[in-house]
């Protein structure tokens, strides 16, 4: 036999060892959904003689810090292929571990969920909002294992199911051909709304679970269907999406949480808003967790690929990940037309006034990004310094991204932009694909982000400067000179206005200090911070916030006020404090109060025109 055919049979052996291979079967079931809790029944078959060590998530695709879901599981049993029940050690906080079976396993358990987002498991009885990390126990060693989920239908409902899951025998039963796959794909089972549309050969379809009328579903998404027409130009194409569609699973309900999250398929979009009411918000979002089927699920940091499910996941390149798909979120609403450029410049003024942060100076974009594990959880039990050493990847990067886009427009008079940057991470990192569905093969780094830059401008000097200076370093860009070529005056939001600092006040025992006292402002330098007493300012004795910002309305900056205050431990001290002038921007279109010439025009057109 030639060494060829000895491939070809190894190939043939192969995909019959993986055809074989069991599949985990899950079984949900709502035998009391008002009560908000789901019954999972796991089997696992073809076990190898060893105990199965059974897992339940403590981080889920596209969130950065922990969760834990196994707190929410209770009352677990698990039985062997003959039907005894075995038990179910404790190892760690995190899983259940069954010796003594005969092969096959079968876990039972009932996991409780109340709330609707893009992360945990909602069960009532109007849904079942099911995050599958938050769900479902999976087997040590057997994550290239397929898997089937069956959903029972709730007695009396006549619910659906929409997913990014592969369809299976019957419109309840589903399959995934791995772990990977079926932990990135959330479940809506519900009374859904689906309609479908086709662009460039893809079809994409939303789910919408909601409390408003059809009608107003079918104007929404004639918007929709423009914001995948718009993206699809940035990058050419929509990729191939496995199970042949994309779908939005979108939970507008007045008992959801505000969230969006991106999956490679689909995406999870979740708010106690209405189309009715809060129409551009939601679209803003669908804008934002659109860009990411590209963007995050295909152009992927390597820190998250394969994602693991036993630890918090940190990339340096969130800034990238997050905040450019913030930066395209709000650029295609504009070049949509569902936002005027009014609107736009104060989205943008936001992005330059989150990069105002001293945090920056502390901490680089890259080091932003691998913050993500500690602050996407949200609160701390201890306090922290976060308010003025983090300024978020998603605004830092979106902030970043603006100038990149500007700078590149600037230096090739319109030829190059980030248009392409995002292109060519394309070509080079999210189109090849991966070997097996759920996995990205070419998974990239910095170092890639850099070089895909040096590539696109042509130029390796500007790429090293410009991640030396905004990414790895602490500088932040000229906004105001970017801005300015395309009509947008950056100017003082408050010019003239005396400046102490973002002080917040609080009357407990006195009149305190409440917020963190930042490096930049001007009572920093006089040594008060937190929680301090603001006794006496410029003379006057305080007895109400008031008097504070009195005080501050009288002066100009540059003048310098006596404060006396009192520390945690009631010592009395007074400094001399200079005043700042308030140093918030904003963005406004220069037309406004002003001239756009021209060039400005053009500029402006190519850049925010439609595509
Ligand atoms: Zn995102």
């Amino acid at each position: 036999m030639t060494s060829r055919i000895l491939l070809v049979l190894g190939i043939l052996l192969g995909a019959l060892r993986l055809d074989a291979a069991a599949p985990i079967a899950y079984r949900f079931s709502f035998p009391e959904p008002q009560h908000r809790w789901m019954q999972v029944e796991a089997t696992f078959t073809e076990l190898p003689a060893a105990p199965v060590e059974l897992r339940m998530s403590r981080s889920s695709p596209g969130r950065y810090s922990l969760h834990d879901f196994a707190k929410n599981v209770y009352d677990v049993h698990a039985f062997a292929g003959d039907g005894r029940e075995l038990t179910a050690a404790r190892p760690d906080p995190y899983g259940w571990t069954v010796a003594g079976h005969d092969g096959r396993v079968t876990v039972k358990y009932k996991v409780y969920g109340d709330r609707v987002d893009g992360t945990y498991l909602g069960i009532d009885n109007t849904h079942a909002h099911i995050n599958m990390p938050a769900a479902i126990m999976w087997a040590r060693g057997l994550d290239e294992r397929p898997a089937t989920v069956t959903f029972v239908q709730p007695a009396g409902m006549k619910w659906q199911v929409a997913t990014q899951l592969h369809p299976g025998a019957s419109p309840l039963e589903f399959t995934a051909p791995n772990l990977q796959y079926l932990m990135d794909s959330p479940s809506e089972f519900g009374p859904v709304t689906i309609r479908q549309f086709t662009v460039g050969q893809r079809t994409f379809r939303f789910s919408l679970h909601h409390t408003g009328t059809d009608a107003e579903l079918d104007g929404y998404m004639k918007d929709v269907e423009k914001i995948v027409r718009q993206q699809g130009t940035i990058y050419g194409e929509y990729p191939d999406y496995e199970p042949g569609t994309y779908t939005f699973l979108a939970d507008y309900l007045p008992w959801a949480n505000g969230d969006g999250m991106e999956h490679r398929n689909s995406t999870v979009i979740t708010s106690t808003g209405s189309i009715a009411a809060a129409r551009l918000d939601l679209l803003d979002t669908v804008a934002h967790e659109f860009f990411h089927c590209w963007n995050v699920e295909r152009i992927r940091p390597r820190g998250l690929e394969p994602f693991d499910f036993d630890r918090a996941n940190i990339s340096g390149e969130l800034w990238l990940a997050e905040g450019f798909t913030q930066y395209y979120g709000p650029l295609t609403m504009q070049r949509t037309q569902l936002v005027d450029v009014g609107e736009t410049a104060r989205t943008f003024g936001g992005l330059v006034e989150a990069v105002q942060n001293p945090g920056h100076l502390v901490r680089s974009a890259e080091e932003m990004s691998r913050m993500a594990p500690f602050i996407d959880g949200g609160r701390t039990v201890d306090r922290t310094n976060w308010s003025t050493t983090v300024i978020s990847y998603y605004p830092f990067g979106g902030a970043i991204a603006l100038a990149l886009d500007l700078t590149l427009r600037d230096r090739s008079e319109g030829r190059v932009s980030l248009d392409d940057y995002m292109r060519g991470m394309w070509r080079k990192y999210g189109k090849p694909g991966g070997a097996r569905e759920g996995y990205v093969d070419r998974p990239y780094t910095i170092d890639d982000a850099e070089a895909t830059l040096a590539e696109v401008s042509g130029d390796g000097a500007f790429a090293r400067d410009f991640f030396a200076r905004y990414i790895r370093g602490h500088e932040v860009a000229d906004y105001p000179k970017l801005l300015g070529r395309a009509g947008f005056t950056v100017r003082k939001r408050n010019a003239g206005r005396a400046w102490l600092g973002d002080l917040r006040l609080e009357s407990r025992g006195g009149i305190r200090v409440a917020t963190l006292v930042a490096p930049t402002w001007p009572l920093y330098a006089a040594g008060i911070e937190q929680d301090d007493e603001l006794r006496e300012v410029d003379g006057q004795r305080v007895t109400s916030d008031a008097d504070v910002f009195g005080v501050l309305a009288r002066h100009e900056p540059g003048d310098s006020i006596t404060i006396v205050f009192a520390d945690r431990t009631g010592s009395s001290r007074s400094a001399r404090v200079t005043l700042a002038e308030d140093p918030h921007v904003e963005v406004v279109p220069a037309e406004q109060g002003g001239t756009l010439t021209p060039a400005q025009r053009a500029f402006r057109d190519r850049w925010l025109g439609a595509k």
